[in-house]
C-alpha cells in the first residue's frame, strides 16, 4: 500500500446500490472530483437497472477492502474507465470513457473490450 493511497482512502466513492449490497464490481470509473472529500470514483455492477437516487457513498478504503484488485488502479487519472474482464478477472482500461455508450449496455462494453484485447 503506498502513501498516495493513504491520502485518498478516506475520500468518498459512489457505489451503485447493487455493489453496495454485495454484487461484484464490474465497472470502475473516475471523474473529476466534485469536492475535497470526493475521490471521483464510481463503482458499478454494470447492470441496466441503475438508479442514481439509490447510489451509496463509501470511503475509497472500504471499496478496496471489498475489491483489493482495484488497488493498483486507484491512482488512475481522471476520465479513467476500467472494466473487469469476466474471464481473466483482470481490470481492462478503456482508451477513453465511452460517453456515448450507456453504462448499462454490457454488449457494447464487451464489444469494446474485445477490440482492446485483440489490439496488437
Ligand atoms: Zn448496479
Amino acid at each position: 500500500m503506498n502513501e498516495d493511497f493513504e491520502l485518498i482512502k478516506h475520500s468518498g466513492a459512489i457505489l451503485c446500490k447493487h455493489v453496495a449490497e454485495g454484487s461484484p464490481i464490474q465497472i470502475a470509473k473516475k471523474d473529476e472530483p466534485v469536492c475535497d472529500v470526493d475521490s471521483g470514483w464510481q463503482f458499478l455492477c454494470g447492470c441496466d437497472m441503475e438508479d442514481d437516487s439509490e447510489a451509496q457513498i463509501w470511503k475509497l478504503g472500504e471499496v478496496i477492502n471489498l475489491e483489493p484488485s482495484l488497488l493498483p488502479h486507484i491512482l488512475s487519472d481522471e476520465d479513467s474507465y476500467l472494466v473487469k474482464d469476466t474471464n481473466s478477472k483482470k481490470w481492462i482500461k478503456m482508451p477513453s470513457r465511452p460517453t456515448s455508450v450507456p453504462i448499462a449496455d454490457n454488449d457494447e462494453l464487451e464489444a469494446q473490450t474485445e477490440i482492446i484485447k485483440s489490439a496488437p
